[in-house]
């Protein structure tokens, strides 16, 4: 059974997977209002990968046979000035991510909850990704610069993503 801290961090942690969902959302919106659909395909798979996460905790506080208790989600960014700065927020988003799922991690690990350190450690690996790819297409971004034909090709590259994974 879940310790009512451990649930309580788990259930604060859908509300961020949420969040998270809801911020590739709006950032998708932004990327189809300046007609780059390549990166507008990229971030709604990428708003869908955030609630698979957020189910895969869903599930496993049930399985626990936990108590899932839905939070409030906040309001994402909404306004953008550049792709280069969208995707400088990925990145620092992401990151802060990761230094939640290490507290929780650490959290689990206090407690000897075995059952959710392993659980986590998906998560972990999950963030050496996310982190990846976020500073990969920054480091895109920045150099195409101010060159349209690059950002092009960037778009249609972002296009062919086709999954959330
Ligand atoms: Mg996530």
């Amino acid at each position: 059974m879940l310790s009512k801290e451990i649930q309580d961090a788990l259930n604060d942690q859908i509300k961020n997977e949420y969040f998270s969902s809801y911020t590739y959302l709006s950032m998708a919106a932004y990327c189809e209002s300046i007609n780059m659909g390549g990166f507008a395909t990229w971030m709604r798979l990428q708003s869908e990968e955030e609630l698979g996460h957020a189910m895969r905790i869903f599930d496993y506080i049930l399985n626990r046979d936990g108590r899932v208790v839905l939070q409030s989600i906040g309001k994402p960014q909404t306004k953008f000035k550049s792709l280069k700065e969208m995707f400088q927020i990925v990145l620092d988003h992401e990151r802060e991510v990761t230094g939640m799922i290490n507290k929780l991690y650490e959290q689990a690990i206090s407690e000897s909850d075995h059952a959710t350190t392993v659980e986590l450690q998906w998560f972990i690996q999950e963030q050496v990704e996310e982190e990846k790819t976020a500073q990969e297409i920054l480091d895109k971004l920045k150099l195409a610069g101010d060159s349209g034909s690059a950002l092009l090709i960037l778009d249609t590259q972002l296009s062919e993503r086709s999954s959330a994974q």
